[in-house]
């Protein structure tokens, strides 16, 4: 039921996961559907394993350039609107979920861009992640340093130590050595820490392999206080050995959008009169979209052309995916 806060408290959960050999997903959201999505596959998943509470990390990022998910969570495309939504929206679900400890997670904090939000009143969060790995080592360092002499008293800081280099002309970066991992956790004074490790988060398009032995290695030197992002490019036996690697949390968005997809994009199509009425069924077949064969003539229903009907898809579709990471990741004891 509770929202968790507080540096101790969150502290404590991440504790208790650690000691159950579990890790925990930390999943973004951009809508009210995916949170609810989420929380929802937390409940089923204690309910049907018998756990009495379980945590669920819920992140959004905010003025982040690769996705700002607080500007998606409203139409006004306003992120000051979208994060309060998502924040009030948590609010409001936490007691209709019993079961779960609620981690609020604000990803991908910028250092320039979200300085204001960052010098705000940072209490209704559990954890924020502190990202300055744009900047040089050094400088990512410093400031991330006095980012946690600031606020490091209140709640759970996430560091990101992967340095982007820009050798070649196109962005890219190397796997994190343990050395400079350690160095990093040790000088900033992050609790958790975002290393390269070789996924999507970083690299894009084809050569994406997470390095389980690089993980290891960090594991070796600060203990499973890894944060692991871009997991869409893990393959599934590596998946299920992240805590043995140091992971502790994993942040994930891409596969509960991409994976969700599919489901509408077929329904929608195997029902298109009645998502759209026999008229737009038949023109598409006349373009060539549809062939003749698929032609139903059905009347257009409200159980397929709303709104809600299509939300519903991708909710259960999005349940589904969240709920196969708690199966995971969740062992029995
Ligand atoms: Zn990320």
């Amino acid at each position: 039921m509770p929202i968790i806060t507080g540096r101790d408290e969150v502290l404590a959960v991440y504790a208790e996961a650690a000691r159950r050999g579990w890790v925990i997903p930390c999943l973004c959201s951009e809508n009210l559907t995916t949170t609810e999505a989420i929380l929802t596959a937390a409940e089923d998943f204690a309910r049907d394993t018998g756990y009495t509470r379980i945590p669920v990390c819920l992140a959004i990022t905010n003025q982040y350039d690769h996705r700002s998910q607080s500007v998606y969570y409203t139409h006004t495309r306003r992120w000051d609107i979208g994060l309060a939504l998502f924040r009030a929206s948590i609010e409001i679900l936490a007691p209709v979920f019993p079961a779960v400890d609620i981690l609020i997670h604000l990803d991908h904090a910028q250092y320039d861009h979200d300085a204001g939000l960052l010098a705000g009143d940072l209490g209704a969060y559990s954890s924020v992640m502190f990202d300055a790995s744009a900047l040089p080592l050094e400088e990512n360092i410093r400031l991330t340093r006095a980012f946690v002499e600031q606020r490091g008293g209140e709640l759970l800081i996430e560091g990101a130590c992967d340095e982007i280099v820009d050798a070649t002309g196109e962005q890219r970066c190397e796997i994190t050595d343990a050395d400079k991992c350690e160095r990093y956790v040790r000088e900033t004074g992050v609790d958790l820490v975002v290393a390269n490790l070789g996924t999507e988060h970083r690299a894009s398009g084809q050569d994406l392999h997470y390095h389980d032995e690089a993980a290891r290695a960090i594991r070796e030197r600060i203990g499973p206080r890894i944060c692991l992002h871009g997991t869409s490019s893990v393959s599934q036996d590596q998946l299920g050995r992240l805590f043995e690697d140091g992971i502790c949390k994993v942040n994930i968005w891409t596969a509960l959008e991409r994976d969700s997809a599919p489901a509408l994009t077929c329904w929608t199509v195997k029902n298109v009169a009645r998502c759209a009425g026999p008229a737009t069924e038949q023109r598409l077949i006349d373009e060539g979209c549809l062939t003749p064969a698929s032609r139903t003539g059905a009347a257009a229903s409200l159980e397929h052309f709303t709104t809600t009907a299509r939300q519903e898809i991708i909710f259960r579709e999005m349940k589904r995916i969240a709920r196969s990471y708690l199966d995971l990741w969740y062992r029995p004891a």
